[in-house]
């Protein structure tokens, strides 16, 4: 063969190879990171007063879904969760079921002084902290905090997203929901 490569050994490894290094090159790089930065779908999980004001967000006035964030009832179409506020132990169990149902890759923001570090239930037996039931992305202080800092707080996950580039995470994903097939060509 003129010009081009040969690949020899393993064909099925050496086909994984080559879709790693596709994957992590531009535009198909490019592609994933848009994809995944204007694809933030939160569920619907109220936790808290916060929540009020998510809702007053996603409303025509500040209208977030012009930032590609579209709201969904199911944990399992949804990749964005959004802790509104006081996370009670009750809750903190749901919280986490549902993330644990969300697809991957999946990010989480903390919404109110609440979800921070309990906020005016600070010394409660009854309040957990966010992050000590699931990793959280980015934190929004205030009490509550306005739509405007939620609005915020998605753009900057959208930067974080295409800056953090593509992980070994998502690589392995992509691997899994693409069938490779050989192709078998008959000698002559
Ligand atoms: S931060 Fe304020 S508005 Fe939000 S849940 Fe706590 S008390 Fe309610």
């Amino acid at each position: 063969m003129e010009g081009g490569l040969v690949f020899i050994g393993d064909l099925d490894l050496t086909t994984r190879k080559v879709l790693r290094w596709l994957i992590e090159r531009k535009p198909i790089k490019d592609i994933v990171e848009w994809a995944n930065a204007f694809s933030l779908w939160p569920v619907h999980l109220m936790t808290s007063c916060c929540g009020v004001e998510l809702g007053a967000a996603y409303a025509p006035r500040f209208d977030l879904e012009r930032y590609g964030s579209l709201p969904f009832v199911s944990p399992r179409q949804t990749n964005l969760i959004i802790i509104e506020g006081t996370l009670t132990r009750k809750m903190a169990r749901v919280a986490r079921i549902t993330w644990e149902q969300m697809a991957d890759p999946k990010f989480v923001i903390a919404m109110g002084a609440c979800a921070i570090d309990g906020g005016l239930f600070w010394n409660s037996y009854n309040v957990v902290r966010a992050n000590e039931v699931i990793p959280v992305d980015i934190y929004i202080p205030g009490c509550p905090p306005r739509p405007e800092a939620l609005a915020r707080a998605i753009l900057m996950l959208q930067q974080r997203i295409k800056s953090r580039g593509i992980t070994r995470h998502d690589l392995e994903l992509i691997e899994k929901n693409l069938k490779i097939e050989r192709v078998e060509l008959a000698r002559e």
